[in-house]
């Protein structure tokens, strides 16, 4: 090209602005959870996706959002997504409480309704009764306006996925259920309505079945190769290749164990495809609704660990797959907006923090373990029997009906004591249920908040625990690992509360904004963007714009 004409029609580039977001809004947001996708798995991963993760870099970029409360699990997690509020307000304080089951003292799932007849911590009805009135996500909001025409779908591989970011009023729920050797429902619900909303319903669960019947691992993607450097982890090896074969021996283990293959996100994903197939969602006069918790880096992150070949094959796997995903919104002319994020973040196994140049990654003493806080209250108190139960090492310790209710505080204040002067050099810090509650709610840059305050935006009067124990920076609250887990999060440092926050919308000019945000951003950033009203005391976060000049996406 000629100088002048160059100079020409680098004049009228200049001149057209970059393409702007359309004002219009969305008609599908797509709202995906990557449980256990930390922020350091992001950074590690973000220049090396081809697929749907490489499309979530270009767009509004937030590395290092937060959820920024201590109880850093997929329940808490997911009752911020879409909600707007943090896990307190929202009445979740963790995946698993304790408190009373009718007359006995046992161990509560977030979503399970404890008062069905036979329910078990284990074996339950999911239910979303342990919710506060103030939570109410993105769907329930767009369902209540007066004449609504959206629909919500929802799919995970866990039931505290799926129905956490569905909310109360969602049309189809799905998520997997290895009692159920497939994808299920609500028990009040009628299957053969998921069937006939849901066409690939029944094909992903014979699928399913015949994995089930004779199990695949596909191999190594040959990017993973160079990860393959093996880790003992107490009898185990992690980091040997791909993801172990399945236990076999009984139908049950394997129809857990396929939760922790690639194969997990590939089928919450082709039931996605058809729930926005079949129902034509995005092209209805509404907005509509599609939340996606794909589980499968999660359980592969508890079995092998964060930085080894199995999460190389996850990362790659579940790229790809999301790449086809956003392919097919693309060919059927959908206007979407994808909010992508993570309930948690992740930190590897200490084994291999060791080999890694960061020795002082641990696991924690069982001297730490409820039982043995028991036995210092029995013996400095004289009372019988459990006093305290936590099933992890760490964390959130709750006294039982064993401890008189009159001398619980000051039981919990001598205990407090006595931690700090036994195991001073394995904790950060101890918290008793009267301490946090006297704190404020915190506010602002979560990056900043005290220890305290981590535990505060977690804390939920009548679920929380009697006394809180902050493990040192690094430690894993697990004595050892065992098949299935070794390595977790659930803690209040930040490996566990950084998570990426990436928004996407087909013409949106990219930008990137290191500062931390949060979670609970997300709903008055979405609302703002379909012009909903999210009343500023109805949620905890912030609108975020998405808009990379002047103009604001913020109303
Ligand atoms: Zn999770």
């Amino acid at each position: 090209m000629k100088l002048a004409r160059w100079l020409a029609a680098a004049s009228l580039l200049a001149a057209t602005p970059a393409i702007a977001a359309p004002d219009a809004p969305p008609k599908l947001v797509v709202a995906i959870s990557v449980d256990q996708f930390s922020s350091d798995l992001f950074s590690e991963w973000r220049g090396k996706f081809t697929g749907g993760l490489k499309r979530m870099t270009q767009g509004a970029i937030f590395p290092g959002g937060y959820q920024s409360h201590a109880a850093t699990e997929t329940c808490p997690g997911h009752a911020t997504i879409l909600s707007g509020i943090r896990p307190g307000r929202a009445g979740i304080a963790a995946n698993d409480w304790f408190g009373m089951r009718g007359e006995k003292f046992d161990e509560i799932y977030c979503v399970e309704d404890e008062d069905v007849a036979g329910s078990t911590h284990d074996n339950y009805t999911v239910s979303l009764k342990h919710l506060s009135e103030d939570w109410s996500p993105l769907g329930d909001r767009l369902k209540s306006l007066p004449g609504s025409k959206t629909r919500v779908f929802a799919v995970s591989g866990k039931d505290r996925g799926a129905a956490l970011m569905a909310g109360r009023k969602a049309d189809q729920v799905l998520w997997y259920d290895w009692r159920a050797r497939g994808f299920t429902t609500y028990a009040n619900a009628d299957l053969r309505t998921a069937d006939a909303a849901v066409p690939a319903l029944k094909a992903v669960n014979a699928r399913i079945a015949q994995w089930l019947a004779k199990p695949v691992i596909p191999p190594l993607p040959a990017v993973c190769t160079d990860k393959i450097n093996p880790v003992a982890v107490g009898k185990l090896t992690v980091g040997d290749g791909p993801e172990d074969m399945p236990r076999t021996d009984k139908l049950d283990n394997t129809a857990k164990d396929f939760r922790t293959s690639r194969a997990i996100d590939l089928a919450t994903l082709d039931l996605a495809d058809s729930m926005v197939a079949a129902n034509r969602l995005g092209r209805g006069p509404g907005t509509d609704v599609l939340a996606i918790s794909l589980s499968g880096t999660d359980y592969i992150g508890h079995s092998y660990g964060t930085e080894g070949p199995e999460m190389c094959g996850q990362m790659v796997s579940l790229d790809a797959r999301l790449g086809r995903f956003f392919a097919a919104l693309d060919r059927q002319k959908i206007d979407y907006v994808v909010a992508l994020t993570a309930d948690h973040g992740g930190f590897d196994a200490p084994e291999r923090h060791d080999i890694h140049a960061w020795p002082a990654a641990d696991r924690a003493p069982l001297t730490l373990a409820a039982q043995a806080m028991s036995g210092l209250l029995a013996k400095q108190f004289g009372w019988q029997g459990t006093l305290v139960e936590n099933r992890s090492l760490g964390g959130d310790y709750w006294f039982t009906p064993a401890v008189p209710g009159n001398r619980r505080i000051e039981a919990a204040a001598w205990l407090k004591v006595e931690v700090e002067k036994q195991f001073g050099d394995k904790i950060a810090a101890v918290f008793t249920k009267a301490e946090i509650a006297d704190l404020p709610v915190p506010t602002g840059n979560p990056a900043l908040w005290t220890l305290a305050q981590r535990v505060r935006a977690s804390f939920v009067p009548d679920r929380s625990g009697d006394i809180y124990i902050a493990l040192v920076n690094g430690q894993q609250p697990m004595p050892a690992g065992i098949r299935g887990y070794v390595a977790t999060h659930g803690s209040l440092w930040d490996y566990d509360r950084r998570v990426p926050i990436l928004f996407w919308r087909k013409g949106m000019t990219p930008f990137e904004q290191p500062l931390p945000v949060e979670t609970v951003d997300i709903l008055p950033t979405l609302g703002s963007l379909i012009g909903v009203l999210v009343p500023a005391d109805s949620v905890d976060g912030r609108c975020l714009d998405l808009d990379a000049g002047p103009n604001s996406t913020c109303k």
